[in-house]
């Protein structure tokens, strides 16, 4: 495995490994974007990478550009020796490990701004994040040039924001979907998850409840208006005094538009998702439910 800080030594790096390839059987070069402190949400997308590419390429980069003036980008978990030493295990080829002056020079005068779908959810909580991730998006692709990226449903907002982006500006990209990956009990998988203290922890398994509480209370009404399933999704959530709610939304996706009301055999895709602070940990999870089939 190799780790590479420079652009110029990845490109070359990458141009080297292709040439070296032949007749490729799977997509030359696979590509999974992370901010690190990896777990298993983030191995799964690179066992997703190795299996459908020759060569996966890592990014660790902890992007200031999608924080806001008073998120947590100073105490964002890092741990890079771990990291380096999980990628390798997984079969990682190149990790793409850039500091912040290697991927921002200068004052940022170029942004890729997606509109619409990043107004509601966490776009709406977080005004200037979207904008940082598909500007720090836009560029890892330019840099890596794969032929398949890997974003986890975790972050589903962002999945649909990505796809956008990559639609509208023609990207030569494939960008592939994978599912949430959770611990034993429930919890979705977050770098976050070391914040939260025992109580805490123990509290925000009403997250998952309240999503698997949603895709039973869909399967036993055929029709209803989505703000009743947002208020039995609520209510669960609210049974934990400590969880804080940002917001829950039930929205339709990968559009993220408010439905009309759910008729029976009508096909739709909504997503039921939620963001809720447990102390100053802000947590999000989604389900996705595919209605009317
Ligand atoms: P992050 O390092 O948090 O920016 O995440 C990097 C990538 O890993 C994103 O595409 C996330 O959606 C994905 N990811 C994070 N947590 C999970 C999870 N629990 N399951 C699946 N993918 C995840």
């Amino acid at each position: 495995m190799e780790v590479i800080q420079s652009i110029a030594l990845l490109r070359s790096t990458l141009e080297q490994k292709k040439s070296g390839l032949g007749a490729a059987l799977k997509a030359p070069v696979g590509f999974v974007p992370t901010m690190g402190y990896l777990h298993e949400g983030h191995l799964s997308l690179i066992k997703a990478a190795r299996e459908a590419s020759e060569i996966v390429v890592l990014s660790i980069f902890v992007n200031p550009l999608q924080f806001g003036p008073t998120e947590d980008l100073d105490r964002y978990p890092r741990d890079t020796e771990r990291d380096l030493k999980l990628a390798e295990e997984a079969g990682v080829d190149i990790v793409f490990l850039p500091q912040v002056e290697e991927m921002y020079p200068g004052p940022v005068k170029t942004t890729v701004s997606v509109s619409g779908i990043t107004s509601v959810l966490c776009g709406a909580s977080r005004p200037v994040h979207f904008d940082g991730v598909t500007t720090v998006v836009a560029k890892l692709l330019n840099i890596v040039q794969p032929d398949k990226a890997f974003f986890g449903l975790k972050d589903a907002q962002q999945v649909a924001v990505v796809s956008q982006m990559v639609q509208d500006l023609n990207m030569n990209v494939d960008i592939v979907a994978c599912p949430i990956l959770r611990e034993e009990d429930g919890l979705a998988m977050s770098s976050r998850n070391v914040f939260l203290s025992e109580e805490e922890r123990r509290q925000a398994l009403v997250l998952s409840r309240s999503l698997k509480a949603a895709e039973a209370w869909v399967r036993e009404h055929v029709a209803f208006r989505a703000e009743d399933l947002r208020g039995a999704v609520k209510a669960v959530i609210e049974e934990a005094p400590l969880a804080d709610i940002d917001y829950v939304e039930v929205l339709t996706y990968p559009k993220l538009e408010r439905p009309e009301a759910v008729e029976a055999g009508v096909p739709v895709q909504l997503i039921v998702a939620l963001a809720v602070k447990f102390g100053a940990t802000r947590l999000i999870d989604n389900t996705i439910l595919t209605l009317g089939k």
